[in-house]
């Protein structure tokens, strides 16, 4: 048996009839960039998440940064973000010419530590990043309290958690505004690069929306220094199709999530995904940890088995962030995961066969 780690090809399979109607609709329809779908997606996505806007933009990246852009963030500020996440949490923040500011991540969640935010918190910060890594939802309550104290702005990462529950609330409501990507390989993902923005916040969706189009809201009048970083029509339509099933597929997820922690729970060696009893996780990636991590992957993929390292180096200690002169020691959890984490394959088209072959292989 020959189980790849993503399987890209029998989502599309499975919804090929309506995808390729999406696809055919827009072809015939002779407008590509902002347009109709784009709109519709914008609303549905909106209701899903319980929020009042949803703005279409080019990737999960430009999501974050444009954001933050909207919020005025520059050179001299400071933004605290988990030091455990994917790069582009962290890039985000470094376009707009701030500070990055990482904190660690609790030892069980390894999502970033509400309880270690405080002491990262200087007269600069003006904004804490939520990443709800891996699928699970960061401690919410938390963060926006000590936000409120100090007067700071809450971004959500929702790029690996679309639909995930906080406390029974859905991610990218939960904060000031969120970023979403909607890249080919996330829980809902569109078929090339594709992204949007979140918020309840009326100035700041109207802030997006300009600066995502070249800083116009009419044709050739530009306001601002704006960007371009539009959704298509294309990956709206074909995105609108797969938010339909979006909660049956994450819902699958949870399936092979549960048989993986029932059926691999004594085995010794390997710590597996702990989800506080406030989450409802999406399981973008279940991450085990382990000590023999090489000698695993090895062995699941001498089975046939796909495993991938999410991720094999922690931001800080990347060329990217060479200028802050960061060493191995200084966010020392982080690295700790980053030597010690694997991902099983999962997803909502695994077949129980497939599953039972895992765990069999794993013990
Ligand atoms: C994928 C991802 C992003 C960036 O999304 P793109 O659409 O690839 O730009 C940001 N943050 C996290 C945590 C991600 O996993």
């Amino acid at each position: 048996m020959q189980i790849p780690f993503l399987d890209m090809k029998t989502p599309y399979l499975e919804l090929k009839e309506e995808l390729d109607e999406a696809y055919q609709k827009v072809m015939e329809s002779g407008w590509y960039v902002l347009g109709k779908e784009v709109e519709a997606f914008e609303q549905e996505f909106a209701q899903y998440c319980g929020v009042k806007y949803c703005i279409g933009v080019g990737n999960g990246l430009d999501a974050l940064f444009l954001v933050l852009k909207a919020w005025g963030i520059g050179k001299g500020d400071e933004v605290i973000v988990p030091a455990n996440t994917y790069i582009a949490t962290w890039l985000a923040v470094t376009y707009t010419g701030a500070k990055v500011v990482p904190v660690e991540p609790d030892e069980h969640t390894y999502n970033i530590d509400p309880t270690k935010i405080e002491i990262a918190i200087t007269k600069n910060t003006r904004v804490i990043i939520a990443v709800h890594l891996y699928g699970q939802p960061a401690n919410m309550p938390a963060i926006n309290d000590l936000a409120q104290r100090y007067n700071l702005k809450v971004l959500e990462d929702v790029a690996q958690a679309h639909g995930a529950k906080c406390y029974g609330n859905r991610v990218g409501a939960l904060g000031d505004a969120a970023g979403v990507s909607m890249y080919p390989g996330k829980n809902l993902g569109a078929l090339g690069d594709a992204g949007v923005i979140t918020t309840n916040d009326d100035e700041i969706a109207d802030k997006v929306r300009v600066l995502r189009n070249y800083g116009s809201r009419v044709k050739y009048h530009n306001e601002v220094v704006g960007h371009n970083s539009r959704l298509d029509e294309m990956q709206a339509a074909l995105l609108r199709v797969k938010l339909r099933y979006l909660d049956v597929w994450n819902s699958r997820r949870v399936q092979v999530a549960k048989s993986y922690l029932n059926d691999l729970a004594d085995n010794h060696g390997i710590i597996l995904p702990y989800v506080p009893e406030w989450a409802d996780p999406v399981w973008h990636l279940f991450v085990i940890r382990t000590k023999q991590r090489k000698e695993l992957q090895k062995k699941l993929s001498d089975n046939g088995i796909g495993s991938l390292i999410h991720y094999p180096i922690p931001p800080h200690l990347s060329g990217a962030y060479d200028e802050y002169g960061w060493k191995k020691g200084d966010f020392y959890i982080s690295e700790q995961l980053a030597d010690e984490v694997l991902s099983l394959p999962i997803g909502p088209h695994m077949t129980n066969e497939q599953i039972d072959f895992i765990v069999e292989k794993m013990k």
